[in-house]
């Protein structure tokens, strides 16, 4: 089955995320934080992971850095979420090994493309 890990500290963003990626079939986990988000996928590697920029105890990017160097890390689909509509930190994001962005606030079809576009949904 699809999974998802959503890594986002706003409880909102996670309920509203979670809400239209199950609608889309995908199997999903929660973290508050990239410490927690990085536990789950040692757990057990997602799918794909929906990736907030923002967070406090470790940022996006962070995140992102270590599970790219941890054994199977590599595999995950990364989605950036950000609300920093700055090329300059896309090009970050996408340099440090995200593989698609989205800006907030995010409705359900634009949040079903850019999973289509990572080759799910
Ligand atoms: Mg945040």
């Amino acid at each position: 089955m699809k999974s998802c890990l959503i890594v986002d500290d706003s409880r909102v963003i996670r309920k509203v995320s979670r809400h239209i990626l199950e609608t889309l079939g995908f199997s999903v986990e929660e973290a508050e934080n990239g410490k927690v988000g990085l536990e789950l996928c040692d757990r057990s590697m997602p799918s794909v992971i929906l990736l907030d920029w923002n967070m406090p105890v470790m940022s996006g990017i962070e995140f992102l850095v270590q599970l790219r160097q941890r054994p199977g890390g590599d595999a995950p689909k990364v989605v950036f979420c950000t609300t920093e509509n700055d090329v300059a930190h896309i090009r970050e994001a996408i340099e440090a090994g995200a593989d698609e962005y989205v800006m907030k606030p995010f409705d359900h079809e634009t949040l079903q493309i850019k999973l289509q576009l990572v080759g799910f949904a």
